[in-house]
């Protein structure tokens, strides 16, 4: 592998890398500051401008499992993304309007990785790609990859406007509409759940003590908003306020700003009226890519080009950045690799444990959905004699907070899963 690290643009007619990363969304810049880590020459190359501004607080969390993982790739990065980022102080539950759990925790000890750390993502992805310049990463912007040519050999990647670039793998991180899955056959398998949700993004005011900071609130059919369930779930500077609506024309109504605005100070302190970042209305996907691999064995699949998942449990970036860890790794050992059927069994490893940990989740994820859907009788009596009995068995409150993120609970989850 080669150890050349020259900053700038790489374009038709240079030599050219190892490895092509299409997109830096999340899992983009992880595979490429994972690749560099392990010494291939990688470019990124994503369509939209180097001076774009990513909206809104979307994936919140990144788990211990990935600060790990990041801290590997370059050293530091996930204390820094930890230091930046908060844990809850508290989680409560409500149901109907009356609290059924609450649990506090003392303030993080700062000398170690957290369990998880709560910011947003275009904050996760400021720190990747500072640290893909450090490490040398070379980025192309404006390159939207309007077609992929895979071959026993290597792979091409070409703009609609005739640019191309080839090296002998590339890691497809182009996000849910990836062009790079379309033009190698892969499809998307799984259905589109009538699950439609509005996230709210709010700045806390500067001043706002850490216990209201870190206050994650979780509402079953809160009374204030007609009998929907609501999330309050608080990240680094803000909260994201996350209300599960009945159908698309609910959201579509649900999330027009001047609805925001009337819905919004019955839920939370009117304050925070003039404190509203982004608003977005989005569907729950539960979606998994047939494979993550090409035939060729040249093309791998990380995040959202792969996999979709309703928000619960919050898998969505987790797992690809378990993928892009997982794909760059593979690269490595196909590319140190002599014997071509060995590059391959590479290739095939990561796609076959990849797409066992993308069912996993998608699973997972639609459990919880299913959960706080409550969508029979039989699941809504459950939840509210699980209500009415909490004050007597805790862990029936104990179970109305951790189900809504799947089986075993997302901060619970076993470690190597996402
Ligand atoms: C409202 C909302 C809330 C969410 N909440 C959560 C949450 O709580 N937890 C969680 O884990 N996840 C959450 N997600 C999902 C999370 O945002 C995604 O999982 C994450 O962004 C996926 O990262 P990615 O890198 O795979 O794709 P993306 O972030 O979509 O990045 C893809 C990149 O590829 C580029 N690109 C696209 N097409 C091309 C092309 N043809 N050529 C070159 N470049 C291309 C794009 O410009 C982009 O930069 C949420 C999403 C939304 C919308």
């Amino acid at each position: 592998m080669s150890s050349r690290r020259e900053n700038g643009t790489s374009g038709a007619g240079r030599s050219g890398p190892e490895l092509l990363v299409v997109g830096a969304g999340p899992a983009g810049l992880t595979s490429a500051l994972a690749a560099s880590a392990l010494g291939i020459d990688v470019t990124v190359l994503e369509a939209e401008p180097a001076d774009r501004v990513r909206a809104g607080s979307r994936a919140l969390f990144v788990h211990r499992e990935n600060l790990r993982r990041l801290d590997r790739m370059s050293p530091g990065l996930g204390m820094k993304i930890a230091g930046f980022g908060i844990t809850w102080r508290a989680r409560r539950t409500f149901y109907g309007g009356r609290e059924v759990f609450a649990r506090e925790y003392p303030a993080p000890d700062t000398e170690s990785l957290p369990p998880y750390a709560s910011l947003r993502q275009i904050d996760t992805e400021q720190f990747l790609m500072d640290a893909c310049l450090d490490a040398g990463v070379r980025f192309v912007w404006d390159a939207p990859i309007e077609d992929v040519r895979s071959t026993p050999d290597g792979v091409t990647a070409l703009t609609a406007d005739g640019r191309s670039w080839q090296a002998p793998y590339l890691i497809g991180a182009d996000g849910g509409r990836s062009a790079v899955r379309k033009a190698v056959g892969i499809t998307l398998e799984g259905g589109r759940s009538t699950d439609y949700r509005v996230a709210v993004d709010l700045e806390d005011p500067v001043d706002t003590a850490p216990s209201v900071t870190g206050e994650r609130i979780n509402h079953y059919r809160h009374p204030r908003v007609d009998l929907r369930n609501l999330f309050i779930v608080p990240f680094a500077g803000g909260r994201q306020v996350d209300l599960q609506c009945r159908t698309k024309e609910d959201a579509e109504i649900m999330g027009r700003p001047e609805e925001v605005r009337r819905w919004l100070p019955k839920v939370v302190d009117p304050g925070y009226l003039d404190r509203i970042l982004w608003i977005a209305r989005y569907p729950c996907l539960q979606l998994v890519a047939d494979r993550f691999t090409d035939r060729h064995r040249r093309v791998l699949l990380a995040g959202e080009a792969a996999h979709l998942f309703a928000p619960l449990g919050a898998r969505g970036m987790n797992s690809g950045i378990a993928d892009a860890d997982a794909a760059a790794g593979a690269v490595g050992l196909a590319l140190r690799s002599a014997n071509p059927e060995r590059a391959k069994d590479a290739v095939d490893k990561f796609a076959d444990a990849r797409k066992q940990a993308g069912d996993h989740n998608c699973a997972a994820a639609s459990a919880g959905l299913a959960h706080v859907r409550a969508g029979n009788v039989v699941a809504r009596t459950r939840q509210s004699l699980a209500a009415r009995l909490s004050p007597v068995v805790p862990r029936f409150g104990a179970w109305l907070d951790e189900a809504p993120y799947g089986p075993r609970g997302a901060i619970r989850q076993k470690a190597g899963t996402y």
